[in-house]
């Protein structure tokens, strides 16, 4: 698993939302897309049947369709290769073979990725598969280290500081505190630093452990202490 590292971009993510009208497809896109490497490891999302196996397809490649119980197919594209056959019956977690970048791609790191498509049984629609993309990402790291867990943590955590959404809570606030009163000031440069630090490591190190925590959470501690951070600097 070497997609894991410190500071970067290559934590697996969806890179291409259901529905997404990028300039480079002609429809709008009929899966997600996630930023799996060349040569991950991709399981069955749930029980299930290989419905179809392709291979070299113009536009997904090498491709795995499964029929779930729910009357669903979760269609797995660009594969570099495939570990299951037509008519297999699949059990969640079952290997089905590799990401890769087969068929019709694009896109950063030679197109590797995987295209997760979802259709519906009795529309034949595709419809949207994004509650499936944790399972797809969690379940492809489950033979994980210790080490790459701190790190994917890390690199989850990390990726929560820069997220533009923080700057909606973080200027706001600043500002707030800016206009307040000389007490709440000294009081907030005084003190909360160090309050929030603490309660920014903590909050860090539970989501390295795995602690599933309120997104809000999270945000407003960021923002409380880049609005400390920020009023720091303006008055320096
Ligand atoms: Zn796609």
């Amino acid at each position: 698993m070497e997609a894991v590292t410190v500071g970067n971009t290559m934590k697996f993510k969806i890179t291409s939302e259901f529905g997404a009208k990028e300039s480079f497809r002609n429809n709008p896109h009929t899966g997600i897309d996630i930023n799996f490497p060349n040569g991950t490891e991709l399981q069955s999302i749930a029980d299930g049947v290989v419905e179809n196996v392709v291979y070299n397809h113009d536009s997904i490649g090498n491709a795995v369709f499964v029929k779930f119980s729910d009357d669903t197919t979760g269609i797995y594209a660009h594969m570099s290769s495939i570990s299951v056959e037509k008519g297999q019956l699949i059990q969640k977690g079952d290997l089905l073979g590799l990401s890769g970048n087969t068929g019709n791609v694009v896109g950063q790191n030679g197109g590797y990725h995987l295209h997760f498509a979802l259709k519906d049984g009795s529309t034949g629609e595709y419809i949207n598969p994004t509650h499936y993309a944790d399972d797809l990402i969690s379940m492809t790291n489950k033979d994980m280290g210790i080490g790459e867990k701190l790190l994917q943590g890390y690199n989850d955590f990390a990726d929560k500081v820069i997220e533009s959404e923080v700057n909606f809570i973080l200027k706001p606030i600043g500002e707030a505190i800016a206009n307040g009163t000389n007490e709440l000031l000294t009081m907030f440069t005084l003190y909360l630093p160090d309050m929030f630090m603490i309660v920014t490591v903590l909050t860090g190190l539970l989501i390295c452990l795995g602690i599933k925590l309120p997104k809000t959470l999270t945000f407003y501690t960021f923002g409380l202490v880049g609005a400390v951070a920020w009023l720091a600097n303006a008055n320096s």
